[in-house]
């Protein structure tokens, strides 16, 4: 009986994860049409999980995709900067940056590669625990601290993504503590620096707090990032979610604001 619930639970979970997807499909299509009059006149920066791994959802994108939107933002007049660029000064309205969450495996085997490619200098937001590979489940999913160490060696910027990915909105002040000065220790020990960055797991307004926000100021980090534009935390940098449904109709509609006032599962 037992089993019979877990199986249930298990596809009615299932079933809510295709139903969000959907919708997040259909908001996409539908906000592509009317894009914004208005441009804006600062920098964006592009929040971007896993390359050619389909297991992640609707946080995977394609190689060939991937490299589809670099060139069409070069295309249209866009250059990369480093993320830290426009979440310290602004940037400008042809500035973009490039950043991954997660560490997942394909973002050294495939992202790396093609950014190399088009010299786009990108930031790697790390979750220590997974990249410690502390369950075996890991080992397959996310890079190690040699794969990162290789990435930073090469230029590419490391920050925070917490210890283990949890819902800031969700959790005491004595685990919020953990996740960021822990994870920040980690990083001392593994690579011998503590990152000034950090990316908020999930991202949206409501997995941030007031007390979150004043823990992570106390743990030392300078730069915050969200994971939405204009709907979120107060004191946060902005970003732009990149999703699976990201044709090139929809990532032009992207450059040009089209999601700014969207926010992910609200
Ligand atoms: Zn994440």
């Amino acid at each position: 009986m037992r089993n019979i619930a877990k199986i249930a639970a298990r596809s009615v979970g299932l079933r809510r994860t295709h139903v969000a997807a959907a919708r997040m499909f259909f908001e996409r299509q539908g906000l592509a049409t009317f894009p914004p009059s208005r441009p804006r006149n600062v920098g964006r920066i592009l929040c971007y999980h896993s390359i050619d791994e389909p297991h992640t959802g609707v946080n995977d994108v394609r190689a060939k995709r991937f490299r589809e939107q670099i060139e069409l933002a070069l295309d249209t007049g866009h250059r990369f900067v480093p993320a830290q660029h426009i979440a310290s000064q602004g940037g400008s309205r042809d500035e973009l940056a490039i950043t991954f969450d997660d560490g997942c495996k394909s973002v050294l085997t495939r992202a790396a590669k093609i950014l190399k490619e088009y010299r786009v200098p990108w930031t790697l937001f790390v979750v220590t625990n997974w990249s410690s590979h502390r369950e075996s489940w890991m080992r397959d999913r996310f890079i190690d601290w040699a794969g990162i160490e290789s990435l930073m060696k090469d230029g590419v910027e490391i920050g925070s993504h917490t210890r283990t990915h949890p819902d800031f909105g969700q959790i005491d002040p004595e685990r919020m503590a953990d996740e960021l000065e822990g994870s920040r220790r980690d990083f001392e020990k593994k690579l011998g620096f503590a990152p000034s960055s950090f990316a908020i797991p999930l991202g949206q307004s409501m997995n941030w707090t007031a007390p979150a926000a004043a823990a992570a100021r106390k743990a030392g980090y300078k730069f915050i990032y969200a994971q939405s534009e204009r709907k979120r935390p107060e004191g946060t940098i902005a970003r732009t979610f990149v999703t699976r449904f990201d044709n090139r109709r929809i990532f032009l509609a992207l450059l040009s604001g089209a999601y700014d006032n969207w926010e992910e599962w609200v």
